[in-house]
């Protein structure tokens, strides 16, 4: 391997999150009653004409704008002519020769390097629909939901080595989509797929290798086994001096090999000529500027405010906006309770463990921040002890409880009792003369010993904030 380096370029397909397909107003929902969500248009009829779905253009220059990309004022759309049962037109509509945005980066950071990773292109195309081959052992089925969900293509340039690389460039492409809300990059339900091209070349040679294109890998594990394998099989050959065949592959997963579809084709092939049904986009200045404007506050931006505005540590920063979802969650609930780190810590250490225990996504979270906000106000407050509060968080993650209501319910509160509370006081304070006179010599451990006695004499159940207060006062008279 020492002697080899890998060349990686990606072609990442995204579903976007627009209510109606690209060039019609069927629905895009995933799933349901096949053929349910389709109309003369998306099924390819003759006859038909296709209108652009304008927010289908605002999410791709949103997309370019956030990724560094120059917007093309004017381009066009493309036909990319070919035969597949899943294409009922025999042509993709696609952007060939003025794709929308072009010459775009991403800045990566692997083991501390950081590597501006080049964007070539965002064009934007419309899906093919799904062939079902596992129904029947005679026939193929055909669901044309999904044919005509809009698409957005971005195509990096080969400037990735290893599969660290790769990984962390599309998981920061995808947090940068969820930002924007263009996309829900689902990458199970197929809407963030990734196509892998793969070369490998002699360290300090120039020229690229002949790559080979891997397609529609649907995690980011099987992306990292593909590349391993891929690289040792094209390495293997060019070691007995054989030579790679420039060809689309098939990653296996379950076996772990990737296996020849077909030799590539190459762009002339698909005799891609300008589509006479739409016009040419002519994008205003204006509107562009106008989407600029609305741009989201995206991820870096989060890290620099939570630090300044919240005096949060970097470390919680990162993990709070590691999703868009969880800095939504964050945000909402310092809103009303003001407490940052407390904020911070409920998310990054008990929310987080409750997701990983219930295998609950993090979209699929329900808690309310006003529950949760409401939970830190009674810990702070010192009327529920933390590990009382821990449990009931757990009631509020899942069912999303009113937690001063349950504590009133289950009698669960701290005692408050001034008078009780001042007997169990005079009691540790007589019982433990020696902590009473290291105290009164100023050191501060003494303290924390009665106050723990009396914790403990309480079964933990005593308002911490009372019982410190009637402590130092009882101590003041001594
Ligand atoms: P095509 O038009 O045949 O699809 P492109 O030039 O558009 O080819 O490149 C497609 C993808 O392949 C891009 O992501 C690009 O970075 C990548 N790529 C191109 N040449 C190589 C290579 N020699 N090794 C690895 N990746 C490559
Ligand atoms: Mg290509
Ligand atoms: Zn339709």
């Amino acid at each position: 391997m020492y002697k080899y380096e890998k060349v990686i370029g990606l072609e990442v397909h995204v579903e976007l999150s627009t209510k109606s397909k690209i060039f019609c107003g069927c629905s895009t929902e995933f799933g349901g009653r096949p053929n349910s969500k389709c109309c003369p248009i998306c099924m390819g009829m003759p006859g038909t004409l296709p209108v652009l779905n304008r927010r289908v253009l605002e999410y791709a220059i949103a997309t370019g704008l956030a990724t560094g990309c120059t917007i093309r004022e004017y381009s066009r759309f493309d036909r990319k002519n070919y035969f597949y049962p899943d294409l009922p037109k025999s042509y993709q509509t696609s952007q060939l020769y003025l794709p929308i945005c072009y010459e775009g980066s991403l800045e990566i950071e692997v083991d501390g390097i950081k590597k501006k990773i080049g964007i070539h292109e965002i064009h934007m195309e419309e899906d093919a629909g799904k062939l079902i081959h596992d129904q029947d052992d005679e026939f193929s089925f055909i669901d044309y939901n999904r044919s005509g969900v809009p698409l957005i293509e971005i195509v990096t340039k080969p400037d990735m080595n290893s599969k660290e690389e790769v990984i962390a460039f599309l998981e920061k492409l995808q947090l940068i989509l969820e930002y924007l809300g263009v996309s829900d990059c689902k990458m199970q339900e197929g809407s963030f797929r990734a196509d892998i091209n793969l070369s490998v070349r002699k360290k300090g040679q120039k020229e690229l290798g002949t790559r080979t294109e891997m397609k529609n890998i649907n995690s980011f594990k099987a992306i990292g086994r593909a590349i391993d394998y891929e690289a040792k099989r094209q390495i293997d050959l060019l070691e007995k001096g054989e030579s790679i065949e420039q060809e689309t592959r098939r990653w296996d997963d379950a076996n772990g090999i990737s296996l020849s579809l077909r030799s590539k084709i190459n762009a002339k092939d698909y005799r891609y000529f300008p589509d006479p049904d739409l016009p040419p986009l002519v994008v205003d200045k204006d509107w562009v500027d106008e989407i600029r404007k609305r741009q989201p506050e995206l991820r870096e931006e989060k890290i620099q405010r939570y630090m300044k505005e919240f005096k949060l540590p970097e470390y919680d920063a990162k993990i709070l906006t590691s999703s868009k979802y969880l800095a939504d969650i964050f945000e909402k609930t310092v809103a009303i309770s003001k407490n940052p780190k407390e904020v911070s810590n409920w998310i990054m250490i008990e929310t987080m463990r409750l997701m990983r225990d219930r295998q609950v996504q993090v979209e699929n979270i329900t808690f309310s921040p006003e529950n949760l906000a409401r939970l830190i106000e009674l810990v702070e407050a010192g009327k529920i002890n933390r590990t009382i509060a821990k449990e009931i968080f757990e009631l509020i993650f899942d069912e999303d409880i009113d937690p001063e209501v349950y504590v009133k319910e289950h009698q669960l509160g701290v005692v408050d009792d001034r008078d009780l509370l001042i007997k169990v006081v005079q009691e540790v304070i007589r019982d433990f003369p020696d902590s009473v006179t290291d105290y009164k010599s100023g050191k501060d451990k003494a303290f924390k010993h009665l106050m723990g006695q009396i914790m403990k004499r309480m079964k933990g159940k005593a308002n911490p904030v009372l019982v410190n207060e009637l402590l130092r006062s009882e101590l003041e008279e001594l």
